[in-house]
């Protein structure tokens, strides 16, 4: 078993990074697949979306991801993982402090290589491991497009969504340039649409346009449950499986299994022939 890895990135803010992170995790989960999340936003909207508690004072719990970042030693992934309400799904943590990360990180050795050895281990118990990237390409997101195979971008439906597209792909390539020549785009998701508007549609063939089949079919409309179900600390497949939110991020978890297995056949083929 060899888990892809995809950062899920867009410097944008509130674009749907950590809600497809939460979704399609879980649905990719309840299709059976070994899913690890991993929370690298100081914000933990991740971590409180699957209905983790700050660790706080708790010496028995799991390690943070700022630990991983921050320890020289090997990690050990058990240290890290904390199970979440979805059978076959797990989480890295993070707390408050990850908000001082970037500050440490300046100050230590291969500051960009420091998410790696965690998912070192996590590649081989796991089919996905999708890691949830804070709004910027700072030194966190620079670790993950680093430790990943592949990065997934979120992008709305709306007018400016193009916009600062030309430095998160700026920023693809000097990953790819120096420490990871081997990144790709995993795709693009469209996110909070509202398709019965005239904008909305043209958004979506605009983006179309600009990335061609890298754009995933499956559109997420604007549901109000993908935004109620975080509060409830669950995916929203749990919180109501019959919303349309729920209902679209367990059709792109068909498409993205269908894609992946598609590019993994495609590359077993190629080292066959080779
Ligand atoms: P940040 O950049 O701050 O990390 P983000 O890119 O992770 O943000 P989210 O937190 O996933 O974005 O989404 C932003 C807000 O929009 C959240 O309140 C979320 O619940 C809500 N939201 C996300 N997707 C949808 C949707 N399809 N329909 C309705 N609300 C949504
Ligand atoms: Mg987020």
């Amino acid at each position: 078993m060899q888990a892809r890895v995809l950062a899920v990135a867009n410097q944008k803010g509130g674009v749907g990074k950590t809600t497809t992170t939460v979704n399609l995790a879980a649905a990719l989960a309840l299709a059976d697949q070994t899913v690890l999340v991993v929370d690298l936003d100081p914000q933990a909207n991740l971590t409180s979306g699957l209905g983790q508690k700050p660790a706080g004072e708790d010496a028995s719990a799991p390690l943070t991801v700022f630990d991983a970042l921050t320890n020289d030693n090997v990690p050990v992934l058990d240290d890290y993982l904390s199970p979440t309400s979805v059978p076959g799904l797990s989480l890295v943590a993070a707390d408050g402090s990850l908000a001082g990360a970037e500050l440490v990180l300046a100050g230590l050795e291969r500051r960009e290589r420091r998410l790696r050895p965690l998912l070192h281990e996590a590649r081989r118990r796991f089919d996905y491991v999708l890691i949830d990237t804070p709004p910027s390409l700072g030194l966190l997101t620079v670790n993950a497009l680093i430790a990943a195979e592949a990065v997934l971008i979120p992008m709305t439906c709306e007018y400016y969504a193009l916009e600062g597209l030309a430095t998160l792909m700026a920023t693809l390539r000097r990953v790819q340039a120096t420490f990871n020549p081997r990144l790709g785009v995993a795709g693009v998701v469209l996110t909070m649409a509202d398709l019965r508007t005239n904008l909305g549609q043209q958004v979506a063939a605009d983006v179309r346009n600009v990335f061609g089949g890298a754009v995933f079919e499956t559109i997420i409309p604007r549901n109000v449950r993908l935004a109620e179900a975080p509060s409830h600390g669950l995916p929203v497949i749990l919180y109501d499986v019959r919303s349309r939110g729920a209902e679209a991020y367990q059709t792109l978890a068909m498409e993205f299994l269908t894609r992946t297995r598609g590019a993994a056949a495609a590359a077993e083929g190629m080292t066959q022939r080779g």
